[in-house]
């Protein structure tokens, strides 16, 4: 089955394994402190975007009947779809990918809130982080085809020339976008998963639902309590392909949470491993030693957007922008022994505790 948007591998969906750690972490948790799964924990699931989708909710009573839940969650998740996806050729996202003109284009404010986002954090990153990257996603085989190759230098150079977020002018209080060239294509596969989990997220707020946890493919944002009163708990898996080992127990207060790796979704030829985060300085996957790159954020799709970013980075000039910035931010690198991890100081107090998190020094 190839379900609409993302560069997510059909038979592996991106955070699929993020979503297994969540599960088997609650379930140890609840295990450990009863052995009957409370009432309250409300459970909705689904499938966008390429990948799955849930939603924890811990309170005494919802205000919308289940169904009710279930079908809002969905119409906010198709509305997203509906404006930011690559795979769907009615997207508005496509449509404007599919014009070659350079006008200005009116777009919905909600693409738009996102495009600012993805712009800060192309200004912030040096353009490690860049949405325009749209031909070399697909030149690739990340995009909506998935017919992974390995391109000649010729086209590499040829979809760089593309290539460039000050080419794509942003109007935000027209709502309008114009593109310097009419060969630039948007992908926004790398901010998008975080912008439904805020979507769904504002939404349980606004419902006045205090304790819930919402994830969509390992991008979360969680609220409040889980049904032991106490914080989420997340893991953060080893960053092995296939493999769901989990490295560190993280509590997630009123936080978000975002992960990139080069682990999850790749191809490999000959021997060698390209993965679908791609380096607009060079126009190929990144092919350093940085495996994972963990942020915290408030707003998940800033978390989303700047995990890749830091990601294509690596992990010297990532870890050094992070600490600029004041990022909570957790690397794991890949040295000849196995994996290192560093992070900044301001995430140490998000790990539970030392005895849940013995892989540490692996
Ligand atoms: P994941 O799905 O693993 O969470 P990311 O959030 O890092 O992945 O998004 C990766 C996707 O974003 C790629 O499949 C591609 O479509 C797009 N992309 C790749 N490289 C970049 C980049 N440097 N900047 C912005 N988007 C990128
Ligand atoms: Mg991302």
């Amino acid at each position: 089955m190839k379900i609409p948007f993302h560069a997510g591998l059909s038979e592996s969906p991106p955070g699929r394994s993020l979503l297994l750690v969540t599960c088997w972490l609650f379930g140890c948790l609840l295990s450990s402190c009863a052995p009957e799964r409370s009432e309250e924990l409300h459970e909705f699931t689904g499938l966008t975007m390429g990948t799955s989708w849930s939603v924890l909710v811990h309170a005494a009573q919802l205000p919308l009947t289940r169904p009710r839940l279930q079908s809002q969650f969905n119409t906010i998740l198709n509305r997203v779809n509906t404006e930011m996806s690559t795979y769907l050729p009615e997207s508005e996202l496509s449509r404007i990918n599919g014009s070659d003109g350079t006008d200005w284009l009116t777009v919905s404010t909600s693409l738009m809130h996102m495009l600012q986002a993805a712009q800060d954090i192309s200004r912030l990153t040096q353009g490690a982080f860049d949405v325009t990257l749209g031909p070399l996603v697909n030149l690739w085989g990340f995009g909506p085809e998935q017919d992974f190759a390995v391109p000649g230098e010729e086209h590499i150079d040829a979809a760089l020339r593309l290539v460039g977020y000050e080419r794509l002018h942003l109007d935000p209080a027209a709502s309008a976008l114009k593109k310097a060239n009419g060969g630039i294509q948007i992908d926004l596969s790398a901010i998008a998963k975080g912008n439904g989990v805020d979507e769904i997220a504002d939404f349980l707020e606004r419902l006045k639902l205090d304790n819930y946890l919402v994830e969509i493919g390992g991008e979360i944002r969680a609220r409040g309590v889980n049904d032991k009163n106490i914080p989420w708990q997340i893991g953060i898996e080893q960053p092995v392909a296939g493999q769901h080992g989990v490295r560190k127990i993280i509590k997630l207060e009123n936080m978000a949470m975002a992960t990139s790796g080069d682990y999850r979704n790749y191809f490999e030829k000959d021997g060698v491993r390209y993965s679908h985060t791609i380096d607009p300085r060079t126009g190929r996957p990144v092919s350093h030693r940085l495996a994972s790159v963990t942020v915290l954020h408030p707003s998940a799709m800033l978390a989303d957007a700047w995990a890749t970013g830091l990601l294509v980075l690596g992990p010297e000039r990532g870890f050094n922008l992070a600490r600029q910035n004041e990022l909570d931010a957790y690397f794991i690198i890949q040295d000849d022994e196995g994996f290192k991890e560093k992070f900044t100081p301001g995430f140490k107090p998000y790990f539970v505790n030392d005895n849940n998190n013995q892989a540490s020094q692996l």
